[in-house]
């Protein structure tokens, strides 16, 4: 039988690259495999010439010794699958290969994934949500928190192992982390059953960790919290996260903020808003009254006499303060006039009287309102 030659197997040129082969025997190999023929004798031998064409010519050696002897540089030599017979393909540019289109199809690929060194891992990050009130927002605090996670053991210093012995390579991967298993024609690698990717094994492991390197333990955490700080900050204290595995690095904590909504003000950026309700004589014959800021102090508010209701004063500098800034936002006293309810009968006089005296000019808002809108809409 008159063997094709190597590289008109692959389809490529006698001087194509290591790359142009091996995206050729990629594409081939897809196309020809058993599993996506199952039963076609003709794609079977197919798929065994191109193993065989990749396997010679992938390998420098071998690729000289066939460009100089052609298919007679082999005939002696064991490089089996030729005729049809007998299962299995031989060396390891099969199981490469797939081991590429696995890895990418699994999104690890080789060299994506790390490679365990000597076991260490990163912790993962925490997040604590902590609940502030708009008072402590505005001045700032240190806040003492308790942070349940795992640190890595101070018996055996994140090693695992008890003290005085040492991981040993895993005898099952020899310290790989990964184990080869053949299914059919595929050759698959996944992760040590016994070492779980680690590449070491602990025989004699630490007695208050069990070998995990850490132990979950509650510390105390003390967080700056500026002042100024808005609802939603998100705070990154590196490295205060779960301890890493056997000496790996800690992950980070994030604390996000809230603050809790305030009774009387309503905060907008470094602004604050008061709704603030007075009677309608005081709005009418004018008058004064104090609020409190979140500083603490008083501040005396005037309003004039015919003051309308949602009507705004500005207390300036006595809003929050800006974020790392000397800054300070406003206070908007927003004015809600207060209708008198539950009139006595002597409330009730004095008001129809007052009515019965009234002029345009008290009024000039609600005289005439709704003549002048059926005017707009009716011309
Ligand atoms: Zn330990
Ligand atoms: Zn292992």
């Amino acid at each position: 039988m008159a063997k094709a030659d190597f590289y008109e197997t692959l389809g490529v040129s006698k001087t194509a690259d290591e790359k142009e082969l091996k995206s050729a025997f990629r594409k081939l190999a897809m196309k020809y495999h058993p599993d996506k023929n199952p039963g076609d004798a003709e794609s079977e031998k197919k798929f065994k010439e191109i193993n065989e064409a990749y396997e010679t010519l992938k390998d420098p050696q071998k690729r000289a010794a066939y460009d100089r002897f052609g298919h007679a540089a082999f005939e002696q030599g064991g490089m089996g699958g030729g005729g049809g017979m007998g299962g299995g393909f031989g060396g390891g540019g099969f199981s490469d290969i797939f081991e590429d289109i696995f890895g990418e199809m699994m999104g690890g690929g080789r060299g994506g994934r790390q490679r365990s060194t000597g076991g260490r891992e990163r912790g993962a990050d925490l997040r604590y949500n902590m609940e502030i009130s708009l008072e402590e927002a505005f001045t700032g605090k240190t806040a003492q928190i308790r942070v349940p996670t795992s640190i890595t053991c101070d018996v055996c210093s994140g090693s695992g192992a008890k003290p005085g012995t040492k991981p040993t390579t895993c005898g099952t991967c020899q310290g790989s982390g990964r184990v080869r298993a053949s299914q059919g024609f595929f050759s698959v690698e996944r992760t040590c059953p016994t070492c779980h990717g680690r590449g070491q094994t602990i025989s004699d492991p630490c007695t208050k960790c069990h070998g995990q390197g850490r132990t979950t333990e509650e510390r105390q955490l003390s967080v700056s919290i500026p002042a100024g700080i808005e609802d939603g900050t998100r705070i990154r204290l590196q490295g205060e996260g779960e301890a890493g595995l056997r000496g790996g690095p800690s992950g980070d904590l994030y604390m996000f903020l809230s603050v809790k909504p305030h009774q009387f003000f309503q905060r907008e950026g470094a602004d604050l808003y008061c709704s603030v309700p007075i009677s309608m004589t005081t709005a009418a014959l004018g008058g004064t009254f104090d609020v409190t800021t979140l500083d603490g102090s008083k501040s005396r508010v005037s309003v004039p006499e015919g003051t309308q209701s949602g009507k705004q004063f500005r207390l300036k500098g006595k809003g929050m303060p800006v974020l790392r800034s000397a800054q300070m936002g406003d206070l908007y006293i927003q004015i809600q006039i207060e209708t008198p309810q539950k009139l006595t009968k002597r409330q009730r006089e004095l008001l129809q009287e007052f009515e019965q005296i009234s002029s345009k000019e008290n009024n000039p808002e609600s005289t005439g309102f709704f003549a002048r809108m059926k005017e707009f809409f009716e011309g």
